[in-house]
């Protein structure tokens, strides 16, 4: 029994801090695929142990809480998520348990195309768009009026002068979502997982300029009529909307039996690729709105709809070659190029093969069918060869580096094979530079992948110490830069040489050293000096560092050519700075900080701060709360605090708490 309680903690805590990554940051790191079962997992054991069962799951709640980045609103009116039916079993249990509700009656149900978007709730005041709000977790959304406005397709105006309340799902089309990742590539931005990232990143902008810049459209699919006319079914609904100048989808079908329903599922599992936007399901919906309120809600979800959720796609295709990659510490990476196929929202050209032991698993080769499917939705694998596909027996191993020639190695008890080349062989240079200017790395806003490349070949950097010697009329040679960006890229680079010693050595694209390992050893030795002249011992002593990265962090520094790099790199004025957790004092120890509003620095140098004294920061204010620090035109936090009687400090009393 203790087991299952255990599970279920672990599974709330795995599923809260997806929910984070997905709803708050629009960036998951799991497929949906694997989010659902492990809420289904959830569900099933909190129904067969109700004792573990808490008001605070996942299961009882919906999305996520505010971003701090926005203002937040009360939803008038509550919104919910939907619960799913996996398979159509399911949906004839949902559908048959409402009929025995109506037993008289039959029951006519809406289908609908599940848009994968973002919800968001448009309440119009006299015909006047007033307010545009995220669902966030249906109780509070955040304000995005000014956003939304920029999409082109929402009415600011309606017909009529009506008052009500419209939703529906802001979406990013497929083929939008392809122009805008490669050209976030091209200039090093942000490359988001799917459309439905894209399109809530793009929403969920600070600055609503960039909001209408990208291809953002809206299907409207619900309203409420807080003047209590409200038409008597949904579909209706629909037709309303439509009049009212918002675009409802098209494929919207009325269905008087739940069969009809199931054929609309299958018809549109395979059609559905050939729209220009992502679904991920079928919606059904009872038709009859006196019935929908009689049916009512959950603590999550109505009960009068249904989401049919589409299963995990495989789908055939034909590998076409296999390119080598060489990465910036010169591992070769065997990289499918595929015959362009769409799966699950997404047109897949390429895919990893890892390393040359999985290509042996497969036994594939060049013109073989192979089954791809999207692990978890977001990365594309091959998973096995296709039955009906010829022998083209097994891609050979390479014996040299496919860009600069060198014999490649393979170090004993690894599968990975290296190029040992690492000053001159170009794809590491390119691929060492790039990550050193990355957002893990020193955060060189404007230096991406295709820039990089131009600059090497044009032999403008020839190394990473070399961007700091750029100037103007070295950028004007690149082919992508602009007069202005050329001003802009200067100014990132010049910011960034006062990064943090934990990114100055995660950037350095030291074998095994990430940006954990590498804020292990900063945190620890605490100067560039220190680290550099460390030894394995002294590496091996901080918890969480093993014999292979310390070995290869001594290796990484005792090489001259390194240590004349970060030499270069210090003349030309990189500065790494303390680290981001360096303690100071245990001045604050054990106290839990939130901070919210503007203050005279950006946040999480105060954050950091806070940490440097031993204390903690906390997303939201509860009695546990030690001290709210409060900075100009507060949020709710503030009134929460001084609701619960904790110290709110100004930021001149937070100085002097700390003697700053
Ligand atoms: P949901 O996406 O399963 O269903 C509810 C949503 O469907 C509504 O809020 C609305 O936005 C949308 N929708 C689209 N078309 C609609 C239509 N025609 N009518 C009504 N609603 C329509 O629920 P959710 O709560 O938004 O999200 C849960 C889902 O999100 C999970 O099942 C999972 O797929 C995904 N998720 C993934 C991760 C991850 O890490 N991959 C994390 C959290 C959530």
């Amino acid at each position: 029994m203790e087991l299952f309680r255990q599970r279920i903690e672990d599974l709330k805590a795995e599923i809260n801090k997806h929910n984070k990554l997905y709803y708050e940051q629009d960036n998951p790191s799991i497929s949906d695929f694997e989010y659902d079962e492990m809420f289904r997992e959830l569900k099933q054991l909190e129904t067969m142990y109700p004792e573990y069962a808490t008001s605070d799951s996942p299961t009882q709640k919906v999305g996520s809480k505010v971003s701090e980045n926005f203002k937040e609103v009360k939803h008038k009116y509550r919104l919910y998520s939907l619960d799913n039916s996996n398979n159509f079993e399911d949906l004839k249990h949902w559908y048959e348990r409402i009929q025995k509700e109506y037993p008289t009656e039959k029951i006519e149900v809406v289908s609908e195309l599940k848009i994968d978007g973002l919800a968001c709730a448009l309440s119009y005041k006299n015909g006047k768009l007033e307010i545009g709000a995220t669902r966030g977790d249906g109780i509070f959304g955040e304000v995005i009026t000014d956003n939304i406005k920029q999409i082109k397709n929402i009415p600011q105006k309606l017909r009529d002068n009506i008052n009500i309340e419209v939703r529906g799902e802001v979406y990013m089309p497929v083929s939008s979502f392809e122009k805008l990742n490669g050209k976030q590539k091209e200039t090093g931005g942000k490359e988001f997982a799917n459309p439905r990232n894209a399109a809530a990143g793009s929403l969920r902008q600070d600055n609503a300029e960039i909001t209408g810049q990208r291809d953002l459209r809206f299907f409207a699919y619900a309203a409420v009529f807080p003047d209590n006319n409200s038409p008597k079914t949904h579909y209706e609904i629909l037709n309303l909307l439509k009049v009212q100048g918002f675009t409802v989808n098209e494929n919207v079908k009325l269905n008087n039996n739940i069969e009809s329903v199931e054929n609309y599922c299958k018809d549109w599992e395979f059609e559905r690729h050939k729209l220009d936007y992502a679904t991920d399901g079928v919606v059904v919906k009872i038709n009859d709105v006196s019935k929908q309120n009689e049916l009512g809600y959950t603590a999550r979800a109505p009960k009068w709809a249904t989401a049919f959720k589409f299963p995990p796609e495989e789908i055939e295709t034909e590998l076409l070659d296999i390119e080598l990659s060489v990465g910036k510490t010169g591992a070769l990476t065997p990289v499918a190029i595929l015959k362009p196929v769409q799966l699950a929202g997404t047109i897949v050209k390429r895919a990893s093969l890892h390393n040359f032991d999985e290509i042996q698993r497969l036994e594939i080769n060049k013109g073989n069918k192979v089954i791809i499917k999207k692990a978890a939705e977001i990365i594309p694998k091959v998973i096995k060869k296709a039955n009906n596909t010829e022998n083209y027996g097994i891609f050979p191993q390479p014996e040299i580096c496919p860009v600069c020639g060198a014999k490649l190695v393979k170090p004993e008890g690894e599968v990975i094979l290296y190029c040992p080349n690492n000053n001159s062989c170009p794809a590491q240079i390119k691929g060492r530079i790039e990550y050193w200017c990355s957002k893990e790395g020193m955060d060189i806003d404007g230096l991406g992948e295709s820039i990089v490349d131009d600059a090497v070949d044009k032999g403008i950097i020839k190394d990473i110490s070399d961007i700091y010697k750029l100037t103007e009329s070295d950028l004007m040679k690149l082919d992508l830069i602009k007069e202005k960006s050329a001003q802009n890229l200067l100014k990132s680079i010049e910011e960034s040489k006062t990064r943090t010693l934990k990114r100055f050595i995660t950037a350095l694209s030291i074998k095994l050293v990430g940006k954990e390992t590498a804020e292990l050893i900063a945190n620890e030795l605490l100067s560039l000096d220190k680290i550099m002249s460390a030894k394995i011992e002294e590496l091996t002593a901080i918890d969480g560092i093993g014999e292979k990265v310390a070995q290869s962090v001594v290796d990484f520094f005792s090489k001259e050519e390194n240590k004349i790099l970060i030499e270069k790199l210090i003349k030309n004025g990189v500065v790494p700075q303390k680290a981001d957790n360096l303690k100071i004092s245990d001045k604050l120890k054990n106290m839990t900080f939130v901070i919210t509003g503007t203050l005279s620095k950006p946040r999480i140098d105060f954050e950091t701060l806070i940490k440097s004294y031993g204390g903690k920061i906390s997303s939201s204010v509860s009695k546990k709360t030690n001290y709210v620090l409060c900075g100009e035109n507060p949020g709710s936090k503030f009134d929460k605090a001084s609701s619960l009687g904790v110290i709110i400090l100004n930021e001149e009393d937070f100085r002097r708490l700390v003697d700053e």
